[in-house]
């Protein structure tokens, strides 16, 4: 694996742990990083990695969303500015020393370094969009809804034509319902078909374009009308599960997840 150059100056890598993609935005003397991994060690391996593109330091770093695996690195980082929706940075706060247990207990490779975690949310925070100077360029950064938390958002950069689309769009397996709002998805997901002019980066999986989003939207939308279903008692879950359109290993959560939305107990 090696950085990949997928637009002018904007570079993705891959990494076999969860499969995931880390972005790189150059731009002067400016260096963008989208989401920092899942411990300050992994963070560390994308540092001196860094150093394939550029010798500048890393002097801004983006969170898609609040998850472990995608803002854990912060802190090495530092002090580089740190950007991210509001409630991103509000459930980091929240949850993320509960979570470095969680983790902990349910990845053991990994528990001695998520346990070096210094918890470090974005301060640069924001409901709707904001504007990233990186050196000559522009990085726009926008939240289109609920979908997979309450707080994911995207990076666009339009000069590149590259779009940074974190856990909303997932390649490979199917997305993570865990805190998810599954009949938002959809609504979410649409918003982001006139921002998919040419490569479209996922939280973790291969690349895609336009095609790989609108396949994506179709299937989020078949997962709200089979959930309905359920709800309605048309189907049973189990069946929902088995037929759903991110395949066999949809987790049960999905569903239950959507059932409580229809249920109004999300809200
Ligand atoms: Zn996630």
């Amino acid at each position: 694996m090696a950085w990949q150059e997928i637009g002018d100056r904007v570079f993705t890598r891959k990494y076999p742990f969860f499969n995931q993609q880390i972005g790189v935005v150059l731009g002067g003397r400016d260096v963008l990083v989208v989401d920092t991994r899942s411990t300050p060690a992994q963070a560390r391996e994308i540092a001196s990695e860094l150093r394939d593109l550029t010798r500048d330091p890393v002097s801004i770093v983006v969170d898609t969303h609040w998850h472990f695996d995608h803002s854990f690195g912060n802190s090495v980082f530092r002090p580089a500015t740190i950007w991210g929706h509001v409630r991103a940075a509000e459930q980091l706060r929240r949850e993320g020393a509960a979570t470095i247990e969680e983790v902990a207990a349910e990845i053991p490779e990994i528990a001695a370094d998520i346990r070096e975690t210094v918890i470090d949310p974005p301060e640069r925070t924001f409901e709707d969009r904001a504007t990233v100077h990186v050196g000559d360029r522009v990085v726009e950064l926008s939240y289109h809804g609920r979908a997979h938390t309450d707080g994911d958002i995207v990076l666009v950069v339009s000069d590149a034509n590259v779009m940074f689309a974190g856990d909303l769009l997932e390649e490979g397996a199917p997305p993570s319902f865990g805190d998810s709002f599954p009949l938002e998805w959809p609504a979410t997901v649409e918003q982001l078909i006139p921002l998919a002019t040419g490569a479209v980066v996922p939280g973790h999986g291969a690349i895609g374009d336009r095609a790989f989003v609108e396949h994506q939207l179709a299937a989020f939308r078949r997962l709200a009308e089979l959930a309905r279903a359920v709800h309605e008692r048309r189907l049973e879950i189990e069946a929902a599960v088995s037929g759903s359109p991110f395949g066999p290993n949809t987790p049960r959560t999905a569903f239950e997840r959507a059932l409580a939305q229809i249920r109004g107990e999300l809200d």
